[in-house]
């Protein structure tokens, strides 16, 4: 015990992916490993002076449980929705319990007194990829999250690009549609509104609905997987269409920022060949020629329920 303390004191970052639904605390090393994690239901926390409080008390307790590895906290790093980077705030999180600005960074700076770092969540698991998963090998890539909505980051020289006020890379608010569906943003036609899990249920009720052959599977994204895996012809032809207006998204994206690879992350992605053919083939098909068969698409390679706190740890130790 006393050669572990004396030669390996354990430099551990706390990482807090906050999600609408939970929250996930862990502390990792620098080599990416987790050695706690705790999972809290985020509407209970009522204000964020509670969530600060509550995340700070755990992290102190996790500390303690670990104390025969000497561990020393470096600081605290959090991927969240609606995250200011650069001013270090949340800014009207919808999807959260809280409203207006909150200065989370210097709330747990004050409480913890130590480094606190924001980021949004999906330039949080972007991060983890680049650190942590198989974009360590690259220094140019893409990252796209396919869950209720798109998340998606742009790696250029091995950094992540941020841009002014620290939405860049932002793919699910490219207008795809003329005219098309409502998109929360205020526009119509957003990528967002057809290739995430509630686009393609919209597509599916969409294509079902004009047909007399009407189904009773149940709509959400899983249950539209469900319907294609028993030869759902609507189902089917609902990721054919999903698929088909990711790929050419991902293509245009491909013209302005050059990638080596795109990583798909999220839910969607389990959807096996019924999503990622068609997007593979609209991609290719829609590929400035010198790009054709240079940019890979594929799947994320950081486990999906760690590569936001893997890349909120990463704000700690690469900073
Ligand atoms: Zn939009």
């Amino acid at each position: 015990m006393f050669l572990k303390n004396l030669f390996s004191p354990l430099k551990l970052a706390a990482a807090i992916d906050l999600g609408g639904t939970n929250t996930t605390l862990a502390l990792v090393d620098q080599q990416g490993k987790l050695h706690h994690r705790s999972i809290f239901s985020t509407k209970d926390f009522a204000a964020p002076v509670d969530f600060v409080n509550s995340m700070s008390g755990a992290i102190e307790k996790a500390i303690r449980e670990l104390g025969d590895y000497n561990p020393r906290l470096q600081g605290i790093g959090v991927g969240a929705p609606n995250s200011h980077a650069r001013l270090r705030v949340l800014e009207q999180p919808v999807n959260l319990p809280w409203s207006g600005v909150v200065p989370l960074a210097a709330m747990f700076e004050d409480r913890m007194q130590c480094r606190a770092s924001l980021i949004n969540d999906a330039q949080a698991a972007a991060l983890g990829e680049l650190h942590f998963g198989d974009g360590r090998l690259m220094d140019d890539f893409l990252f796209v999250t396919l869950g209720t909505g798109i998340g998606s980051a742009m790696i250029a020289n091995g950094q992540l690009i941020q841009g002014q006020a620290g939405f860049a890379g932002e793919l699910g608010h490219v207008i795809m549609e003329q005219n098309g569906r409502a998109c929360n943003c205020g526009r119509k036609g957003c990528l967002e509104t057809y290739v995430a899990a509630n686009g393609l249920v919209a597509t599916y009720k969409q294509l079902r609905d004009t047909d007399t052959l009407e189904s009773n599977h149940a709509l959400n994204a899983e249950g539209v997987f469900q319907a294609a895996r028993t030869g759902d012809k609507h189902a089917i032809a609902a990721f054919n269409s999903t698929g088909e207006m990711l790929g050419r998204a991902l293509a245009n994206s491909v013209a302005i920022s050059n990638p080596a690879a795109i990583f798909l992350f999220g839910g969607l992605t389990q959807a096996g060949d019924f999503l990622w053919r068609p997007v593979r083939q609209a991609f290719e098909k829609n590929l400035m020629s010198i790009y054709r068969s240079h940019v890979q698409i594929r799947p994320s390679g950081v486990p999906s329920k760690e590569a936001a706190l893997l890349g909120a740890a990463s704000l700690i130790f690469n900073d």
